[in-house]
C-alpha cells in the first residue's frame, strides 16, 4: 500500500468512529431513511433549511466503516452550503465513485476535500452503493424539506 493509500485509509477510519454530525434534530425539515440492502447498511438522516441552506443537518446509521465514514465526511463537507452546491459535490462524488478507480478531473475532486478519500473504493463495485448511501439520503431529505417549504 503506497503512502496516499495509507492516508485514505486513515480518513476514512477516523471518520468512521469520529461520525461528524450524528445526532437527531427535533423538528427537521426534510427526513429521509436508506437502505443499502447488499450490504446491511442504513442511514436515517435529517436537514434543517436556512433558505436554500442546509443549515443544520443530523444522521445516525449502522453498517460498514466505509458507509458510515462517508455520511460523516459529506456532513462535514455540506453543512452550510446551499442545497444546489450540494447536489454539485453529489455529481463529483459519484463521478469518482464511477471512476472505476481512476480517478476524475483533480480540479474537479478538489472540490470533495476528505470525500476524495474514497477514490479506492470506486476499484470494488459492491461498495460503491455503501459509499453512496448517505448522499442518497442527502438527496431525498433535501427534496422532501423542499417541497414541504414550498406547500406552506
Ligand atoms: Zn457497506
Amino acid at each position: 500500500m503506497n503512502e496516499l493509500d495509507q492516508l485514505y485509509q486513515q480518513i476514512i477510519l477516523e471518520h468512521a468512529k469520529l461520525r461528524h454530525g450524528q445526532g437527531i434534530l427535533g423538528d427537521p425539515d426534510g427526513e429521509s431513511f436508506q437502505v443499502n440492502p447488499t450490504c446491511g447498511d442504513q442511514v436515517n438522516l435529517q436537514v434543517r433549511l436556512d433558505g436554500d441552506r442546509i443549515g443544520e443537518l443530523a444522521w445516525d446509521g449502522k453498517g460498514c466503516s466505509i458507509s458510515q465514514a462517508s455520511i460523516s465526511v459529506m456532513s462535514t463537507l455540506v453543512e452550510g452550503k446551499t442545497i444546489e452546491q450540494a447536489e454539485h459535490l453529489h455529481e463529483i462524488f459519484s463521478d469518482l465513485m464511477n471512476s472505476r478507480g481512476k480517478g476524475i478531473d483533480p480540479k474537479r475532486e478538489e472540490e470533495l476535500e476528505d470525500a476524495s478519500a474514497f477514490v479506492g473504493v470506486a476499484q470494488f463495485p459492491a461498495r460503491i452503493k455503501c459509499a453512496l448511501l448517505g448522499w442518497m439520503a442527502l438527496r431525498d431529505a433535501t427534496a422532501k424539506a423542499q417541497a414541504k417549504g414550498e406547500g406552506q
